[in-house]
């Protein structure tokens, strides 16, 4: 099976990593040509366009920033789109809106290209790790060509259901994953300007029942006060922004959620966008 992998920063970098590791072929472009040397070494074969990586590919696997990003590499010069075989089968593992997740599938289905969106639970270390939750979007049987794939770069696959579920399922859960560090932060701020010693707070409340399991991982970043990014704030932003439209096509309400978009909004604009997305108790910090 011949794989073509594009977008190789953070997450995908280390996802393809562990292709290449089990001996698949694999082929890789990113827009950043360097971040794809330590691949090349390890034996994937680089292309220098998304359309050269597509042509020979059977399954392409895409990791893309935002929905822009993955309209440049599918529809733009050099596109892959228009060069993948048909019934080739294109993963898109990107955390996109639903609505965009199912133009991707219908512009694949005009071609008769296989589509799935594929977007994945976990940060850099579940990534580096292999310990990936895949949440997958599209037909069973599509799933079924992908799942060895999908099993060496994860320990777990839920199939939410038909093209955009995955999207909708992964903006759920990055809605829920962004109000609870930002109302953990709040706490925090809170708890020092009460004068209580900030040590103490972080032994305390991560563990108990009111904060939300992920928090303790984060716990030595904001000990320290360094955000060295797992996941970068400008991406969380994004993820909330996306919750944001996803909830106006349909007619939801999400008052806390926006609320918490513009917060990160506001932490973006001031500089903290490649920072780690647990650098918003900074911002809050910096506030108060
Ligand atoms: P990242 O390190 O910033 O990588 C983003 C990738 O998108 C890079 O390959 C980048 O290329 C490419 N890109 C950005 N803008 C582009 C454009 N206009 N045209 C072409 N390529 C473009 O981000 P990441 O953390 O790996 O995240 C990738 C996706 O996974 C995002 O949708 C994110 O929300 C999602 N995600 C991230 C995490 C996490 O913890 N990091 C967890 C789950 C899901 P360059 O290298 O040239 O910039």
């Amino acid at each position: 099976m011949n794989i073509g992998f594009i977008g190789l920063g953070i997450m995908g970098s280390r996802m393809a990593a562990h292709l290449v590791k089990q001996g698949y072929s694999l082929t890789i472009h990113n827009r950043t040509p360097e971040k794809a040397a330590s691949l090349i070494e390890q034996g994937a074969t680089w292309a220098d366009t998304p359309a050269a990586v597509a042509a020979e590919a059977d399954v392409l696997i895409t990791m893309l920033a935002h929905p822009e990003a993955i309209e440049q590499a599918a529809f733009g010069e050099e596109g892959f789109l228009d060069a993948l075989r048909p019934d080739a089968l294109w993963a898109d593992s990107s955390t996109v809106n639903p609505s965009f997740t199912r133009r991707m599938a219908e512009a694949a289905n005009d071609r008769a290209v296989r589509f799935l969106d594929a977007p994945v639970g976990g940060s850099k270390s579940q990534a580096e790790n292999a310990q990936l939750v895949f949440i997958v979007g599209g037909e069973a049987q599509d799933l079924d060509t992908i799942r060895p794939l999908f099993e060496v770069m994860g320990s777990r696959i839920v199939h939410a259901g038909g093209a955009g579920m995955g999207t909708s399922l992964k903006i759920v859960l990055n809605l829920l994953l962004a109000t609870s560090m930002a109302a953990f932060s709040e706490g925090l701020v809170l708890g020092e300007a009460l004068g209580l010693p900030k040590t103490m707070l972080l032994n305390v409340l991560p563990g108990s029942p009111v904060v939300a399991p992920f928090v303790s991982l984060k716990k030595e970043k904001l000990e320290q006060g360094v955000f060295e990014p797992e996941f970068p704030l400008q991406w969380m932003q994004k993820d909330v922004q996306m919750a944001a439209l996803a909830a106006y096509e349909v007619g939801a309400a999400l008052p806390v959620g926006n609320a918490t978009k513009e917060l990160y909004r506001l932490a973006t604009r001031q500089g903290l966008g490649n920072a780690d997305f647990s650098a918003i108790y900074q911002f809050l910090a910096d506030e108060g």
